[in-house]
This record gives C-alpha cells, sequence and structure tokens, in this order.
C-alpha cells in the first residue's frame, strides 16, 4: 500500500505549517463527563509530533449524533479540555465548525498551536449523500489551513465513512495517514493476511444485522466464532428456542438460521443464560438453560457453563478477533461473560494467541472490567471501521489515501 504517512509529511517539514487532521474524539459521555478517554489518548501521539515539529494544528472531529444542527449537548467542550491534559498544550475550541470564529482562530495561529474545531457534525453537509455539498464543506475546511496545508487522517473509527472530513478533503490536500490509522490498518491485514490457526472470532453486543456479514466473510476463514452478547438470541430463536423478552431481531431469524445450517461446526452459541426481569442493574439474576427462557424473563448475560466452553475454545487459538460485550457489562451483575470471555483471551495472548479487540463498547469493557490492556496483542479504537474491513470492504477514508 502506497500510503504517505506522519513520517512522510514530517520529513517534508510542518513549521509554520497548517495541517487539517481528523481524529476520532467521539467518546462516551455521561452528562459532561467522559466516561472511557481511550479514543482521546489515541490520538494524542499524531497531534503532538505535529505540534512539537511546530504545525498549526488544526483538528477535527465528531461526537454523537447531533440530528441536524448545531446541540450544545455534543459540543466538543469536554473534549477540549481532556485533550489539553493529554496534550500537555492548551487546546482552544472554536465556536462554530468552519464559521467566523474558526477562521479568525485559524488565522491566529502560531508554530505549534493546536485548535479544535467545533463537531463537524454540527455541519449537515458533512454526512450528506451530495457530493457537491460534501464538497463544499471540505473547501471550508481547506480554508483553514491554506494553500500550502497538509491533511492527517487519523481517525480510524470514521475511515468506513465517505464523509467530507474524512473523505473529500483529502482529494483536496497532499494527504497522510496519521500513526493511528496506519497502525490500525496493520493490525487488521495481520488479522486477514497471516492469521495463524486455529483462528477464534468471538462476537457479541446488541445488534445482530450489523455483524452477520462479518460472520458471513469469517465463517471460511475462522475456526470457530463464539456467539454472545444480545445478539445470539436471534440465533438461538433461529434454533427454535423461546427466548423470553430478551432483544430479538425477527426479521434475522430466516438468516441466521442460514448460516447456522451452513456452518454449523464453526458457530457456538451459549448453552447457559443469565437472566433477570427488567433491563435494569438491580433486577435479580438467574441462570437458566439456554432452551428454557422464562416466557417473561430477558436474557442479560452468557452463563457460567458457555464461559467455561468459550474458554476452551480459545484456550488453544493462535489468532483472536473480539468484537461485542457478551452481556451487559455496564450492570454488575451481568459482567461475569464478558469477564470471563475476556481473561480467556488475555490468558490465550499470554501463551503466544495474536488478540485483537475491536469496538468502542468492547475496549470500554476490558477497561471497566479491570483488564489488562497489554493482555490483549491490539485494542482497535473502531468496531464498525474493522468489522467492514474483516468483512473485505473497501474503506472510503483508507482507499483516497492510495
Ligand atoms: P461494540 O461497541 O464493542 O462494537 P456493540 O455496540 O455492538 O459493541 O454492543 C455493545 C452493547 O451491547 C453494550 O452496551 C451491552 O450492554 C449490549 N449488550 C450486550 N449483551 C446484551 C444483551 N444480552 N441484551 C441487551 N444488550 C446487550
Ligand atoms: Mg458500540
Amino acid at each position: 500500500m502506497a500510503v504517505q504517512t506522519l513520517d512522510d509529511l514530517l520529513a517534508e517539514g510542518v513549521s509554520g505549517r497548517g495541517v487539517l487532521v481528523r481524529s476520532d474524539l467521539n467518546v462516551p459521555l455521561d452528562g459532561g463527563r467522559i466516561t472511557d478517554p481511550g479514543r482521546i489518548i489515541a490520538s494524542v501521539p499524531t497531534l503532538k509530533a505535529l505540534a512539537d515539529a511546530g504545525a498549526k494544528v488544526i483538528v477535527t472531529a465528531h461526537l454523537g449524533r447531533p440530528k441536524g444542527g448545531v446541540d450544545p449537548a455534543f459540543s466538543l467542550a469536554p473534549v477540549a479540555t481532556a485533550l489539553s491534559e493529554r496534550l500537555g498544550r492548551h487546546v482552544q475550541l472554536a465556536g462554530d465548525v468552519v464559521g467566523t470564529d474558526a477562521l479568525a482562530r485559524a488565522e491566529g495561529l502560531t508554530d505549534g498551536d493546536v485548535l479544535l474545531l467545533e463537531n463537524i457534525r454540527f455541519d449537515p453537509r458533512e454526512t450528506s449523500k451530495d457530493d457537491g455539498e460534501r464538497l463544499a464543506l471540505a473547501k471550508a475546511l481547506v480554508e483553514l489551513v491554506g494553500e500550502d496545508g497538509a491533511f492527517v487522517s487519523d481517525g480510524f473509527g470514521v475511515v468506513h465513512r465517505k464523509q467530507a472530513s474524512v473523505y473529500d478533503v483529502a482529494t483536496l490536500l497532499p494527504h497522510y495517514a496519521g500513526t493511528l490509522v496506519a497502525a490500525e490498518v496493520k493490525v487488521l491485514q495481520q488479522l486477514t493476511s497471516s492469521s495463524e490457526r486455529p483462528y477464534a472470532v468471538v462476537l457479541g453486543g446488541s445488534k445482530v444485522s450489523d455483524k452477520l456479514a462479518v460472520i458471513e466473510n469469517l465463517a471460511t476463514k475462522a475456526d470457530s466464532i463464539v456467539i454472545g452478547g444480545g445478539m445470539c438470541f436471534t440465533f438461538l430463536a433461529a434454533h427454535g428456542v423461546s427466548v423470553g423478552t430478551s432483544l430479538l431481531q425477527e426479521e434475522m431469524i430466516e438468516t441466521c438460521r442460514q448460516l447456522l445450517e451452513t456452518y454449523g461446526d464453526v458457530i457456538h452459541l451459549p448453552v447457559d443464560i443469565v437472566v433477570a426481569e427488567k433491563f435494569a442493574a438491580d433486577s435479580p439474576a438467574e441462570t437458566v438453560w439456554a432452551d428454557s427462557i422464562p416466557a417473561d424473563k430477558m436474557g442479560l448475560d452468557i452463563g457460567p457453563e458457555s464461559v467455561k466452553r468459550f474458554t476452551k475454545l480459545l484456550s488453544n487459538a493462535r489468532t483472536i478477533f473480539w468484537n461485542g460485550p457478551m452481556g451487559v457489562f455496564e450492570f454488575p451483575a451481568f459482567a461475569a461473560g464478558t469477564k470471563g470471555v475476556a481473561e480467556a483471551i488475555v490468558a490465550a495472548t499470554g501463551k503466544g494467541a495474536f488478540s485483537v479487540v475491536g469496538g468502542g463498547d468492547s475496549a470500554a469493557a476490558v477497561r471497566q472490567l479491570g483488564l489488562p490492556e497489554d493482555g490483549f496483542s491490539h485494542i482497535s479504537t473502531g468496531g464498525g471501521a474493522s468489522l467492514e474491513y474483516l468483512e473485505g470492504k473497501t474503506l472510503p477514508g483508507i482507499e483516497v489515501l492510495n
């Protein structure tokens, strides 16, 4: 892949130059508090290298999904504060995306300064399906860094999106892959082209429809696909099991049934489930066999017998990809499945397996459940992006850097 990287840009010299960086700073927030700063921490190396080299750094990023315009609830203000701390430099926040305040601040930058633009999704052109609209926003971004500017793509979590700040700007400016994007792509290449067997894939999380394509693509490459989380109930239903009030995607049952028919020996489902009456932290938990879920109860975690079986499967794996928690790990009573499987992955990694965790919530689970981050070979910052890569899809934000 003939992609220019940050090192190439630094070698060209960036002192006094405007450099636009697309970072992924889309962190989970609870009110104004950042509950997991993982993506901010992962964005620092590229920004630090540029600021240290004397570039005028302009960072663009999104936060959440504001609907059709400016919404103070999705302001990047808490992110600017956290980024300042992690970077050890003051990060100023523009009051708008590409408006008068952003322009004035961009003009006032001196070497080594860092300016964060307000949530790029406050501008509806960012995600527009209309090429012309996206290009217009991209041109406005380019104006901020000036004629001799450069673009560094470092927001791995969004490279699967054909959006103005991800894709279109790269068509207008000399473009480079940031440290994070380069590292993530290298890991994914290792997963797809040189994976050692046995190769185990662990899938969980809430929406089965997001992950069916990856199951289809990996079923022929992986030796086992372990399924837990909210998505396992659509598979259990496809087996003819009644799943009570658990998460269920009716319209996917038939597809799951076909997958089970074709890849039944590869796909492994939980044999026991931790159920509760309500989706609540304090709803009393009870473990039942997967084929005996009471009609008025919902499955919120996989049970201990499933953890035992999945652990055995994972213990001899040489390559492991994990996306999606095994249960509602945010509630302590339903976190044991995720913790147990994560521990099995850490143990396999300790024995030399190459392990990758992909997905915002999975990465958050690792940290919240107190697992060692260095117990995994790589923790990816992008769930959707890594899944689409593994599905064999072309990622527009990577393609455009070629
Ligand atoms: P990731 O961000 O790692 O890709 P997802 O976004 O697909 O993962 O799913 C994460 C969410 O799935 C978590 O918030 C978790 O609470 C939820 N989840 C896991 N198991 C269940 C379940 N049995 N029922 C409902 N939600 C679940
Ligand atoms: Mg998620």
